[in-house]
């Protein structure tokens, strides 16, 4: 899967962000640094709230325990 913007391969990660972020039932998503821009957001404060959503166990990211180095 590649971002609708830029064509970067995407990853969970961006999927998810995307799904949370912007559309919930979407089908084409962004790169984190394409959503970023389009949220008006920093790419820092962009994966800080996917931080937040992970360590509630929100669904649409890998779980937190899964990646303990970050
Ligand atoms: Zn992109």
């Amino acid at each position: 899967m590649t971002c609708k913007i830029c064509g970067k391969t995407i990853d969970t990660y961006d999927v998810g962000a995307y799904r949370k972020f912007v559309d919930k039932a979407a089908t084409e998503y962004a790169c984190r640094d394409c959503l970023a821009s389009e949220l008006g957001w920093t790419r820092e404060h962009l994966d800080d709230m996917i931080l937040v959503y992970r360590r509630r166990g929100c669904l649409l990211f890998p779980p937190l325990e899964e990646n303990k180095t970050e």
